[in-house]
């Protein structure tokens, strides 16, 4: 399995409108320092997969029969707003997985054109193909699913957008061995609340307990960037086209 990311950045990920701190301003003298929303590329078994669809430049970067589908996590913007450009579309249908959201959003649920939503629970794995997938439920303020990927011993999870974990999702990850974790670290340790994103400390904690044989940060935003840059800290922050080869 291949895991690109196609973006790593929360919704004030740098550089953000009107904003003159340092990693804003860094963002803004050298764009590879900038992110875009969190997203992701899985290849696996001749499968090509995209994780979040926020990136308004999707069109342009997957030309038809490109994708075999998207793994949606949930209905905000900054993880679906790509799509509402990609549904209007001459080719053929695209299976976009998701959780079940009555609010979806607006009129992308309402006229999906090519995009063939297919409502998924927390804890019915399904396949596609040779891989398995099994969705498990994240902590966000709209309902949001993670990605567990498996195909033969190995085995990824993609966690984000979330604050902590339900303890069903614990007991599906922790059923097997996992070789990636990617999880929400939107936050510099202490953060105000009220969020719906881990800090860093949660998410160290949260990685401690999964004991994955590698990890990714995503979902980074500006405040994060600067405290990583001051303290050093940049240890498994994921950047944007980064790639992580399992297995
Ligand atoms: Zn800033
Ligand atoms: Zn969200
Ligand atoms: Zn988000």
């Amino acid at each position: 399995m291949r895991l690109t990311f196609l973006g790593t950045g929360g919704v004030w990920a740098a550089p953000v409108h009107g904003c003159t701190c340092a990693a804003c301003e860094a963002a803004r003298a050298d764009p590879s320092r900038a992110r875009a929303p969190a997203s992701a590329l899985l290849e696996v078994a001749g499968l090509r997969l995209l994780i979040d669809a926020g990136r308004t430049d999707l069109v342009d970067r997957f030309p038809p029969r490109s994708l075999d589908g998207v793994l949606l996590t949930h209905f905000h913007g900054d993880h679906c707003l790509g799509l509402t450009l990609m549904r209007w579309s001459m080719a053929e249908p695209l299976p976009v997985w998701c959780p079940h959201d009555p609010r979806g959003y607006d009129d992308l649920t309402k006229h999906p054109g090519r995009l063939r939503f297919l409502t998924c629970a927390a804890g019915d794995a399904f396949c596609i193909g040779p891989v398995t997938v099994t969705p498990v439920a994240l902590i966000h303020s709209r309902p949001t699913l993670g990605w567990v990927i498996a195909h033969g011993a190995q085995r990824i999870a993609y966690l984000s957008d979330t604050r902590g974990l339900p303890d069903a999702t614990f007991a599906t990850l922790e059923t097997a061995p996992l070789d990636l974790v990617v999880l929400d670290c939107a936050y510099p340790p202490g953060a105000p609340d009220p969020r719906g994103h881990n800090d860093l400390d949660e998410a160290d904690a949260l990685l401690a307990q999964l004991a994955p044989r590698d990890a990714r940060l995503t979902h980074i935003n500006h405040d994060l960037d600067q405290y990583a840059a001051v303290s050093g800290i940049v240890c498994g922050i994921a950047q944007d086209h980064e790639t992580v080869d399992v297995g």
